[in-house]
């Protein structure tokens, strides 16, 4: 039997619901103008639950992850959950062998996430890239 990690018991559309339920706490805003005037434009090519939106003010396309520490990288969504559910919970090396992934990965991950899912400010954007 093949060993099975905690984000194998994880549902990928819960977690896109609970990034939007963090996110769009007041509506789904472009994060390019701010605007409310927003309409939604299908999903992701590969990732079905994660929505795409239509900015009408600036016409700029953006989805639940940009803007956040979450959209540049390769890790799935369901270990970034994890991680932000359990940050305070679990050590490092706890985590990093829950979600089998390197503990410098993970600390990377929390790293990331001490200040948030959602990336407010374009300096902050420049500081992870
Ligand atoms: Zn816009």
């Amino acid at each position: 039997m093949n060993e099975i990690l905690i984000t194998d018991l994880l549902d990928e559309q819960k977690c896109y619901e609970l990034i939007r339920q963090i996110r769009w706490q007041d509506g789904v805003r472009c994060p390019e103008c701010g605007s409310e005037e927003i309409r939604k434009n299908g999903h992701d090519n590969g990732l079905k639950h994660r929505q795409r939106y239509a900015c009408k003010s600036c016409n700029k396309s953006f989805t639940d992850l940009t803007h956040t520490v979450i959209a540049s990288n390769h890790i799935p969504i369901q270990h970034w959950m994890v991680c932000w559910i359990l940050k305070d919970k679990m050590s490092n090396k706890q985590m990093a062998a829950a979600l089998d992934l390197p503990p410098d990965t993970v600390a990377e991950m929390r790293y990331k996430l001490s200040d948030g899912i959602v990336i407010d400010s374009i300096l902050k954007q420049w500081d992870w890239d």
